[in-house]
Order: structure tokens, then sequence, then C-alpha cells
């Protein structure tokens, strides 16, 4: 068990203690000291560590430090930086089997599950390291206008000194990782603050950083919501992922002070089946990309609209292949596809979203209910619903797949784009310049065709959602390290320079009809570049 106390010692003996699922004994209870948080394993109930709900003051403190030790950090430059996150690589190799340990304590996940938050924060941090010297290398662009090819252009990158990343539960080491690394290569200082569900994968962060000899220009505050405020209130960059009425807040403080922020919230990402399409295929890559976590990723399919021809076949597949998974809770072996949900609030949810699609007729195929163990809840195929029910226009985030038939490709699109949300997508189609034409017509910021999560596994590509899915993107090669920097331009003369420049004071009308004269030479079309008579007209009376 983990218990974190202010002095941020961390001990831990066993995560992953008790195996046996604890029938109904997942309620999260609070701790009877409100500034402590317990954690509990959703599965089994089990208290597995605590944290400090840390005040306001606490995180403004630890913000006041970080600045101290950022301008060393930026002044050591990409190569020096590069060092320390391949030690950390190294160091998540190392402690793999433990990091798992420590996320399966506080999710319940599969170990395949909790093994793939290491493996994901290995391969991203290697990318970051290794590339940002390049992407946060001086840009030179060219001048717009021949006219200003007497200077020499510089854009340069410079860190936001603190950046706050402010995370979920739903991947307790790989959401942290994928903000926090690429803005400690940008060269800010980073204060984390995971979700109070989900802390202690969090805090495992923060040893290897210390364990490495890191500087000390990452920390992880630990808290509920009022804790995250704190962070907003204290930094000069938010980056936040999390749900659309959280991230809504942060939007309004960032505002109030001025800072800029990203956001990354929910979704209710639609497939879209075509009558051309592989249908094993299709039916297996949407059971997994609807039950991959319990259904518990942003990028979760969480409606699927089939044409008519093969609507009944597709069904059949898929009603076969979520039948199939096994759920239950792993130890170190791994022996199931899914777990619990990670608190009682979500099981609570998928059951509103089930029950509310019956009453209006929809019907179960496979699941529907809890799972007889903790939060889980059995992975569930619904037939039969429509745009009024709930489990199509909110994010249910749970192990749900509902399905619609639909007459034909533009019923398809017309639908899928029925959402407030535009997270991503799927289409899965025998043609790939039809998937393509469709994923144009898709109002969503990632369209994975014949297959789901590819997007998320792509730092080249900009990962961000339209609508209410979020504000801004991350990753996307360059951009995202470079979301982290101001940008600075700099103009440097080429040529030698003169006393005065011919536009400075004193202004004379002669110099302002040279100055238009050659401007809409360089940047007019046609005959108006050359058209003198009209330059000249602007002398007016003065003759
Ligand atoms: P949440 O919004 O409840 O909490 C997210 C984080 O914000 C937590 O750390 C929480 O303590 C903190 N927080 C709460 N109130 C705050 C405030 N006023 N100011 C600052 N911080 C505050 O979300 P959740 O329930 O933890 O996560 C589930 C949601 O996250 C889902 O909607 C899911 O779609 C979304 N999500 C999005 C992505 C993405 O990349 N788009 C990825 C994962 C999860």
């Amino acid at each position: 068990m983990i218990h974190i106390g202010q002095q941020t010692q961390c001990q831990w003996e066993t995560a992953v203690t008790n195996t046996e699922p604890a029938p109904g004994a997942a309620k999260q209870a609070e701790s009877s000291d409100p500034a402590v948080i317990e954690v509990r394993n959703p599965g089994t109930g089990q208290v597995v560590g605590t944290v400090p709900d840390e005040s306001a003051d606490a995180v403004a403190a630890k913000v006041r430090e970080l600045r101290l030790f950022q301008p060393e950090w930026e002044a050591i430059g990409p190569e020096g930086r590069k060092e320390w996150l391949l030690k950390l690589q190294d160091w998540l190799i190392d402690n793999t089997d433990v990091l798992a340990d420590v996320l399966q304590s506080e999710t319940s996940k599969p170990r395949a599950d909790a093994l793939i938050d290491p493996a994901f924060s290995v391969d991203l941090t290697g990318y970051y390291a290794r590339r940002a010297a390049k992407f946060l290398a001086d840009d030179h662009p060219s001048p717009h206008s021949p006219l200003a090819r007497v200077k020499k252009l510089t854009t340069v990158y410079r860190p936001y000194p603190v950046v706050g990343v402010i995370t979920p539960w739903n991947f307790p080491l790989a959401m942290p990782v994928i903000d926090v690394i690429p803005a400690l290569a940008a060269g800010a200082a980073v204060i984390l603050k995971p979700s109070e569900v989900t802390p202690l994968s969090a805090l495992e962060l923060a040893r290897g950083w210390a364990e490495i000899g890191a500087p000390p220009v990452f920390a992880v505050v630990t808290g509920r919501g009022p804790a995250g405020a704190a962070v907003v209130d204290n930094v000069d960059f938010v980056q936040f992922t999390g749900s659309t009425a959280t991230g809504r807040k942060i939007a309004v403080a960032c505002a109030e002070r001025m800072v800029p922020y990203s956001l990354e919230l929910g979704g209710k990402d639609p497939a879209i089946v075509l009558a051309d399409a592989d249908l094993d295929r299709a039916a297996h890559g949407i059971a997994f990309g609807g039950m991959f976590n319990s259904g518990q990723v942003c990028i979760s399919v969480e409606r699927v609209y089939v044409e008519a021809p093969v609507y009944d076949e597709f069904v059949t597949k898929l009603t076969a292949a979520v039948r199939n998974l096994r759920q239950g809770i792993d130890g170190r072996e791994s022996k199931h596809d899914i777990g619990a949900l990670a608190n009682e609030n979500q099981a609570q949810i998928v059951q509103r979203h089930v029950d509310e699609a019956v009453a209006k007729g929809a019907r179960v195929l496979t699941g529907g209910k809890r799972a007889g163990f903790g939060t889980a809840f059995e992975p569930t195929v619904l037939v039969d619903v429509d745009h009024t029910m709930s489990c199509i226009t909110e994010e249910t985030f749970g192990p749900t797949l509902p399905v619609i038939k639909v007459a034909d490709e533009a019923e398809a699109v017309r639908l899928a784009n029925d959402s407030i949300y535009g997270l991503s997508a799927s289409v899965w189609t025998g043609d790939k310049d039809r998937g393509n034409r469709i994923a144009r017509q898709l109002n969503v910021g990632g369209v994975n065709i014949n297959d789901v999560f590819v997007n998320l596994f792509s730092y080249a590509l900009p990962m961000g959602g339209w609508g209410l899915s979020g504000v801004g993107t991350r990753w996307g090669g360059p951009a995202g390290i470079r979301k982290y920097c101001k940008q600075q331009a700099i103009t440097t003369p080429i040529l030698p320079t003169q006393q005065k420049e011919l536009f400075w004071f004193p202004y004379s009308m002669p110099k302002l009809l040279f100055a238009v004269g050659a401007m809409r030479a360089a940047g007019a079309r046609g005959l108006r570049r050359i058209d003198l008579p009209a330059v000249l007209k602007l002398k007016g009376d003065s003759k």
C-alpha cells in the first residue's frame, strides 16, 4: 500500500494484493480526514494508498520553487535535456513491472492494459527526447516580399516557464506522460495534478524523475478540483485533459489571467461500417475500440452506424465478439480482456444510459448490467437505439456499443456529425479512397480508416478535438513541443545600415509615393503593379 504524506515520502508494500473480487465492495468511501484522499482499487474496493489533498498555498509554493530551477533547465538546451529524458526512458523500462503493479492497484485494469501505459510512455519519451533539438531550432522563413529581403527573419521558440498539466484517471501514467514530456523537452518546468482517483502512478513518475537525479523542474501535486484550480491560478500555460465541464471552467479561469491553454476533452466517437467492409475485421476492431479499458478512452467507439445490407450480419459478428470477452481482475498474469470501471460514478452513468435506452425501446443483445464485482459493468451491445437516447447523445465512457442501421453513406455521415463532440471517428470500407472521402466530411479531429486508436500512437499527427471535444491539439510533430513555447520574432539587417531609413521621419509626399509604388509593384497583380498614374493621384491637391 502507498501512503504519501506532506513530505512526499513514498513507501509501498504490494500494489496488487487482493485479486479476489469483492461483490459490491467498490463504493468509493471518503476518508474521515478531508485533507487525505483514499485511493481504492475499484474492482475490489480495497484502499491501496492515501495522498494529501494539497492546499492552494502548497500548490503556489511548489510553482514558486519550480520557477527557481527553470532558467537553468532552459539554458542547458534540448541536447542537455535529451540526456535527462533518455535517463527517464531507461528508468521507465527498468521499472515497468512496478509501474504496472501500481497502475493496476488503482484501476483494476487487466495486466495487458496496465502494461500499455509504461510501453507508451517509453515510446513517447524517446520521440520527444530525440527530436526536441530539431523541433526547437530557430526558423528562418523567407520574407513575404522582395522589399523585405534586406532583413534576415528568425523565429525563436522560448518555453513558458511553468506549464501546468492536469489529467484524468483513465490512463494514470500515460495521460501525464503524454503532455509532461513534450513540455519538459521544450524547456519548461512542469507541475502535474493527476486525478484524485488515480494519483499513485503519477507519483511513481515523480519518483523516477527524482531517482535519476534530474533537476527539480518536475513536481506532482495531489488533490481534488481545488488543487487543479490552484495550478491554473499559478502557471503560465495550462494543458488539461478531462471532461468538457471542467475544461470550460479552466478556459474561463485562463481567460481571466490571460494565460494560454489547451484542452483535450470528451468525445462520442462514431464508427461507420459500409456494406463493402471486411465485416470480420470491422466487428473485431469495433469490439476492441468500444471495450478497450472498459470503454474508458476518450477516443473509444461510442456509436456505430451500419449500412442496411450488412446490418444483420455485422450485428451478429459484433455481438459474438463482445460476448466472448473475458472480464475479471488480473494479478500479474494476463487472463482477462476487461476489468472494472474507474469508480462508482462511472458505473452509474453506464447503467443510466442502458436503462434509459431500454425504457425507450432499445434491446440489449449482450451485457446490460453490473458484472458482479466492484464497479465492473458487462460489455454491452445495444440495438434499436436512436438520437433521442442518452446512450447516443451523451459521452458514456463505458463498455457499451449502441448500433444504428442506416440507409446509406450519406445518412451515416449525417448522423455521425449529429453530435456536440468531435474527437475522432472510424470508417470501415473495402475502398480506401471512399474512406478518405468520407473522412473529409466528418467533423472530428481524427479519422482512422479500417482501424481504431491508431491516431493515438501517431505523434507526428495532431491529436485534438473539434466542437466540445477540445481547444488546440497535442503532438503533430514540431507543433507538439512548440505549443509549450512563446514565439519570438527577430529581424536582423542583412545590408550595412545607414544613418536613417528612407521612411523614417520627416515624412514627405515623394517618399510616400515611392513607398506605395514599390509596395504595389511587389505585391499587387497585373497592370496595377505598374499603374504609376494611380500612385501619383494620391498626391491630391499638393502640387
Ligand atoms: P474531470 O474533468 O472530472 O477531471 C479531470 C481533472 O481535472 C482531475 O485531475 C480533476 O481533479 C481536475 N479538476 C476538477 N475540477 C477542476 C477545476 N475546477 N480546475 C482545475 N482542475 C480541476 O475528468 P475525469 O472524470 O477525470 O476524466 C474523464 C474525462 O476525461 C472524460 O470526459 C474523457 O473523455 C476525458 N478525456 C479526454 C481525453 C482527450 O485526450 N481528449 C483523454 C482522456 C480523457
